[in-house]
Parts: structure tokens; C-alpha cells; sequence
């Protein structure tokens, strides 16, 4: 019978004739415990030997594969003991040496006369071409013409040749492999079954069928990511009633005429969106992705608007107390001249009156509170702006029919459903201004819709942005603050992060604020803004500078988010190298939020090729998007999935960059699967290999119905 991957996962690697203890002690330390850690063992790459060049036209800098004979070995310790063993090697028409670090048993492998491919990166040392640490393939015991190389680890001492020998033991003893994709889908897709995949990954015939078998595996790979977190999707549609709301309402419209502006194409379309979801059965779980200035707050209102038309109530709950209450201020403003029908002592004489928007933080003094509450049991406040403080168990609505949370990530998944628990079901749009790859975000928030915001409102001048790199470049950084403040404009200034301690970037911002308002800018109205101030002050320093009394605003990354005045428009990051990309994007964010044309300096030298990197990726686009891929070129899928992802280990064969394609279509056919097979009675293969990559609780989450 055809094996499943969970079968294989209960064979242990000691099974296998070609493991002893010894061995098996040093594949546990690459992780490799059974045989289906053996056969996903993947080759990183392979030797295709009908590539083969001649050292002659070797260029430095090219990776090359040559066939050449040990013409001279010399073994000796370098300076501090590490074992290093040179060698010659001659392939008819030229020397190349070869230099390997810590494999003294070379010495012996490579004895004069001694025939080999070696592959690796040419390079000039001391006027001559060399390989170091080169991939060795003795030439006689291998006949395939495609050779894999894999992973290999010094510390466990096991080099890519130990695995060639087990990797084919443990496809022999895996047989046949149970398929999860039925052979209509294959068609579909294109794809080959999986028992060849797995043999021809491992000893491919051609490049063409390692090619096909990857392809093969990447597929499975990221249809058994998407399962899961379609399944729960679905899951969680059937088991809720959502409210069916009325979403073409006079409310909304009356705020869209009203509106200085007409809405950018993708609000249309984020609306458009929305409003299906709120009018349909199941409650909606949505993430509103869109850059800085994209425009979410309007495409926000809007959905909570859709509910309070109907007589619902809505809920907006951000992170920080200055994004709430610059949010409630901003939503303020936005429904200032709306009304909504009411029969109570506030009514006028047409029998409506104004929309009610009230703000809950931690500031919120007792007695406010208190009047609040009694305006949310009955229905008189329409909208709710605030912090965690929504969250408090004393919150009561009326009858709570749409949230959306702002800045989601910073919300932990307890806290998103206790808000959503203070309604029947409520509908939830969670939104970020962090764009992170499409690709990413079907994976990491996979149980999500996903609308993305991608066109600014128009109008916008991309702010400038320079990666200053010395003295003298950043005495213009600091005169173009005082320019723009001579100009009557406003600038920030934004302090190293020292550490993660919060206290600790207080104090550096403190240091900063005093030598800057000392010996910089005497004559500057300067503010400080750390996330260690007590709130009032907070609020005091942030109204005084939304209101143009201050000129610089010192800070911390507390105005990482959402502080939107248009006035800024100079924006100074000390020591940028310390920052990642989508802060410092962030950061720059905060100006260009008005018409003026605005600069954003990015001080400090790179300390790596990584920071290097990441400035001038910020010196050449404001694309967010753009700018997220950047960010998964650098750091790679495991940061940006972060610890959400279960199946991340799994991703060391797909990659959401090089396989952007296919994980769109792993998610339609996700979808097509568990539609037609909610439970995956009929699928039990698949539904097998689901639950190996979730937990017991999940899986009876899922698996239940
Ligand atoms: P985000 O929260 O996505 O960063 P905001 O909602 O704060 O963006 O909007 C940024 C600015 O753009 C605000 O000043 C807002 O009034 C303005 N804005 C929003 N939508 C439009 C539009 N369709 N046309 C012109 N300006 C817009
Ligand atoms: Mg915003």
C-alpha cells in the first residue's frame, strides 16, 4: 500500500541499515530524526556535469563546475589550528587551486592523481584563481550526469556525499507514496505524482525533471499551508451568524458627498468589498492593507457607518492613546455635519441628531466614563474611538454591529476577540499601514480576506528621501529642518533606538531633546515625545504641535503610526541603520501628508551589507509594497511569518518569492477542496498530512464538523 508522510514520520532514521548510533546522534543535529526528514532532506542544489567548464575560461567571480586531477596536496594548521589542506588541481589546460578550512581527511580523500569535480566560487587569491571549500565530487562511483548537493553541517560533521546513500535507502524503504492531490488535480495544475517528485528531486534524470519535481513539491507544500487556514475560514463562517447589514444607506452616501474629495479607485473597490461582506450572512473578517497616506481612515468610517446606519453601533480601537485620539479627532471631523433618526431627548425637530462619536482610553476620567457607558447601553453614542480600554469588561454596547482595529499586529488574538465578543458577532475589519508581500500575507493571515489599498489619493509629492552619509551631508539635513522652519513648517526629529528598553530610548530622546534645544537650534520652539511621558503631557506636546506652537518634534517611534499633520514636513531619523525597513517607511510616512514638498533624511554609515541594503532600498521607492518585498528578500520568509506560521519548517523547499504563483493557485485550489469537502472526508491523505503541521486543538477545531 502506498505510504502517507505520517507513516513515514514514525519510522526513525536508526531503522535504516546505513544509520548507526553514531550516525543517527549526528543527523538529530540537523534535525533529521526519520525517514520523512530524510526524504525532505532536499537537495539545495545540483551538479549538472553537461555544464561543465574548463579551467582556462574560468572567470573570477563565476560559480563553475570543473573536472580536473590533484596534481599537488600540502596539509597544514593555520594560525589559529584550524586544519587547512591546499591542493593543485589540472584539467588539460590550466591550474586552479582549491583551499579547504577544517576537513583535514581532504588530504587523504584528495591523494595526487586522484580524478574530481569541483564546484564552487572562483576567486583571486595572492594573483591566483582559487576555489575555497569547494563541493568535491569524486568522479568513478556516481554514473547520473545530475549530481545533488545537500545541505551539509560541519558541526554534525555529515557533508552532502553521507546523504546521497541514505536519502536513496529512505526512498526505498518509503515505496510508493500515498498522492494528496487526486489525478484530476495534477492535470489541472500540470503537475507529476508524488512518488516520482520524491525520487527525482533526490536523483533527477535531467534538470528539467528536478525542475518538475520541485514544482510538484512545492505544490504540496503550499496547499497543505492553505488548507488549514481555509478550513478555519470556513469553519468560522459556519459556526457564526452575522448581522446581514443595510449597506446602501443614506448615512454613507451623505458622507461620501460630503467629502472634499473624490474617493481614489481602491477606496471604491475596498468599499465595494466591504459592503458585500457586511450585507452578507457570515460575519466579516477582513484585513485592509495599505500604505502610509492611502487613505484607510475614510474606507474605515465608511464600514462603520454601514452599521450605525442600521441602528448599530461601531467600535475603532487602536493601539496608542495618540492614534486614538488622533483618530477621534480626524473621524470627528469627518461625520461632523451627519445625523442619524432618533426619538429621544437629543432629537431635533425632523426627528434626528448628530452622530455620536465618543473616546474611551485610560485617560477618560471616571465620571466621563460613566456617561459614556450609559450612552453605549443606550445606544446613543454611535461610534466608539479608543485603546485597549474598549477591551475592560465594564464596556457594554447597546448593540455592536462593526469593528475595525487599527494597526492589528500590535493586537494579540485574546484582545481582537474580546472586543469582538462584546457584540453578537459583529463584523471586523482590521487594518495596516505594514504592506507586506501578497504572496506573505495570504499565508500569514491565510483565514483573512485580504483587500489591499494600492493607489494613493492623487496629488502627492513623493517625499525625498536621502541616506546621509557624513559631517557634511548631515549639516544639510540640519538645515533643511531650519529652512523649513523659517518657512513656517514643521519637522521632526526622530532619536536612535539604544535599545529595546523603553526607559531606556526615553532617556537618549531626553539627552537628544536638551542638546538639540542647547546647542543646535537655541532659537527653535522644540517638543518631546517618548513613550515614558505621562499621558497628559503626551497629549499636551502633540496638540501643541498638530497646533504649529512647537517647530521640532523630538521623539521616540511612538510617532511610528498614525500622527498625521500636514504641517511636518521634514522628517530627521538619527542612526537609521538601526531601524528595519518597514519602520523606517513608517517613519517617512508621517511626512508628505499635505501638499508641500518634503524631505526625509535617513542619518548614519551601514554597519552591514544588510543595512546597506535596506537605506537604499529606501532611498529609491516609497512603494511600500515594493518595499516589503525587499524586506522578505532580506530577511527571508521565517521573520515576516514570524512564530504565526506553524508550517514555516516547511517552507524550506517553497519559497513565497521564487513561488508567488503557485501560492495563489495552492489557495484556489484550498478553496475548491474544502468547499467541496469541508471535513476532507474524501480526501483522508490530505486531511492526514493537515494534521500533522497543526496542533491537537486546531485540529479539532477543524476537523470537528
Ligand atoms: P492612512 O491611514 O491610510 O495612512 P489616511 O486615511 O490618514 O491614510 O489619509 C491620509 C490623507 O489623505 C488624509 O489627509 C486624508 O484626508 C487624505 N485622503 C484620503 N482619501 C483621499 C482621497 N480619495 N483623495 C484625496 N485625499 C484623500
Ligand atoms: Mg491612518
Amino acid at each position: 500500500m502506498a505510504r502517507r508522510l505520517a507513516q513515514l514520520a514514525k519510522i526513525p532514521v536508526t531503522e535504516l541499515t546505513g544509520v548507526g548510533p553514531k550516525k543517527a546522534d549526528s543527523l538529530a543535529l540537523m534535525e533529521i530524526e526519520t525517514v520523512l526528514d530524510l526524504v525532505t532532506h532536499y537537495p539545495r542544489r545540483y551538479l549538472d556535469r553537461t555544464q561543465q567548464a574548463t579551467i582556462r575560461d574560468l572567470k573570477v567571480g563565476d560559480e563553475a563546475m570543473v573536472l580536473a586531477t590533484v596534481k599537488r596536496v600540502q596539509s597544514r594548521r593555520t594560525r589559529q589550528r584550524r586544519a587547512l589542506v591546499e591542493i593543485d588541481v589540472f584539467d588539460g589546460t590550466s591550474y586552479l587551486k582549491c583551499t579547504f578550512f577544517n576537513q583535514p581527511w581532504r588530504a587523504k580523500q584528495l591523494a595526487v592523481g586522484r580524478e574530481a569535480i569541483f564546484f564552487g566560487k572562483v576567486e583571486l587569491y595572492k594573483g591566483r584563481r582559487q576555489m575555497t571549500n569547494p563541493v568535491v565530487d569524486l568522479v568513478g562511483n556516481k554514473t547520473g550526469k545530475i549530481i545533488p548537493v545537500y545541505p551539509q553541517s560541519e558541526k554534525a560533521g555529515l557533508t552532502s556525499w553521507d546523504f546521497e546513500p541514505l536519502v536513496n535507502e529512505a526512498l526505498e524503504r518509503a515505496g510508493e507514496f500515498a498522492d494528496p492531490l487526486p489525478e484530476e488535480w495534477r492535470d489541472r495544475l500540470d503537475v507529476v505524482d508524488r512518488s516520482w517528485a520524491f525520487r527525482q528531486i533526490h536523483m533527477p534524470d535531467s534538470m528539467a525533471a528536478a525542475q518538475a519535481a520541485r514544482k510538484r513539491l512545492v505544490v504540496d507544500v503550499l496547499v497543505r499551508l492553505q488548507v488549514p487556514l481555509v478550513m478555519r475560514k470556513r469553519a468560522v463562517e459556519r459556526e457564526s451568524k452575522g448581522i446581514r447589514h443595510v449597506v446602501d444607506g443614506e448615512l454613507v452616501e451623505r458622507f461620501h458627498a460630503a467629502l472634499p474629495f473624490p474617493l481614489t479607485g481602491a477606496q471604491r473597490r475596498a468599499i465595494g468589498e466591504i459592503g458585500v461582506d457586511l450585507a452578507g450572512p457570515h460575519p466579516m473578517h477582513r484585513l485592509l492593507q495599505g500604505d502610509v497616506g492611502s487613505g484607510k481612515t475614510i474606507v474605515a468610517v465608511t464600514t462603520l457607518l454601514m452599521a450605525v446606519q442600521g441602528g448599530y453601533q461601531g467600535a475603532l480601537m487602536a493601539p496608542t492613546e495618540v492614534l486614538a485620539e488622533q483618530h477621534e479627532l480626524g473621524v470627528r471631523d469627518l461625520v461632523r455635519d451627519l445625523s442619524v433618526p432618533d426619538s429621544g431627548a437629543q432629537a431635533t425637530l425632523s426627528g434626528d441628531r448628530p452622530l455620536n462619536v465618543a473616546l474611551l482610553t485610560n485617560r477618560t476620567t471616571a465620571k466621563e466614563r460613566e456617561r459614556l457607558q450609559d450612552g453605549l447601553a443606550d445606544g446613543s453614542v454611535d461610534i466608539l474611538i479608543g485603546t485597549h480600554a474598549l477591551i475592560e469588561e465594564a464596556v457594554m454596547f447597546k448593540s455592536l454591529g462593526a469593528i475595525v482595529i487599527d494597526e492589528q499586529h500590535r493586537f494579540g488574538v485574546e484582545q481582537r476577540a474580546a472586543l469582538r465578543g462584546k457584540g453578537d458577532d459583529p463584523d471586523v475589519l482590521v487594518m495596516t499601514a505594514t504592506p507586506i508581500p501578497r504572496t506573505a500575507a495570504m499565508t500569514v493571515y491565510g483565514d483573512l480576506d485580504v483587500t489591499v489599498l494600492d493607489e494613493l489619493p492623487p496629488g502627492r509629492t513623493p517625499v525625498e528621501t536621502r541616506w546621509v552619509r557624513g559631517e557634511l551631508e548631515s549639516a544639510e539635513a540640519f538645515r533643511r529642518v531650519e529652512e523649513e522652519v523659517a518657512a513656517g513648517r514643521q519637522a521632526y526629529v526622530v532619536c536612535p533606538l539604544v535599545e529595546e528598553s523603553e526607559r531606556v530610548q526615553a532617556k537618549s530622546a531626553t539627552e537628544e531633546f536638551e542638546r538639540l534645544g542647547g546647542e543646535v537650534w537655541p532659537t527653535l520652539r522644540l517638543g518631546l515625545l517618548h513613550g515614558q511621558m505621562p499621558s497628559k503631557d503626551k497629549e499636551n506636546v502633540m496638540t501643541s504641535f498638530r497646533n504649529g506652537d512647537l517647530d521640532v518634534l523630538v521623539a521616540t517611534t511612538v510617532i511610528e503610526v498614525g500622527v498625521d499633520v500636514p504641517n511636518a514636513t521634514v522628517m530627521l531619523v538619527e542612526d537609521a541603520v538601526r531601524f528595519g525597513i518597514a519602520q523606517l517607511h513608517q517613519l517617512r510616512g508621517r511626512v508628505g501628508r499635505g501638499a508641500a514638498r518634503s524631505w526625509c533624511y535617513l542619518l548614519g554609515e551601514a554597519t552591514t551589507p544588510d543595512a546597506e541594503e535596506r537605506l537604499k532600498a529606501l532611498e529609491r521607492t516609497t512603494d511600500g509594497f515594493e518595499l516589503a518585498e525587499v524586506d522578505l528578500d532580506i530577511r527571508g520568509e521565517g521573520t515576516v511569518l514570524g512564530t504565526r506560521q506553524k508550517g514555516r519548517s516547511d517552507l524550506k523547499l517553497a519559497s513565497l518569492r521564487r513561488d508567488r504563483e503557485w501560492v495563489s493557485r495552492a489557495r484556489q485550489v484550498a478553496f475548491d477542496i474544502v468547499d467541496s469537502d469541508p471535513a476532507l472526508r474524501h480526501h483522508d491523505v490530505l486531511a492526514d498530512e493537515v494534521r500533522l503541521l497543526i496542533d491537537d486543538e486546531d485540529a479539532e477545531f477543524l476537523f470537528k464538523s
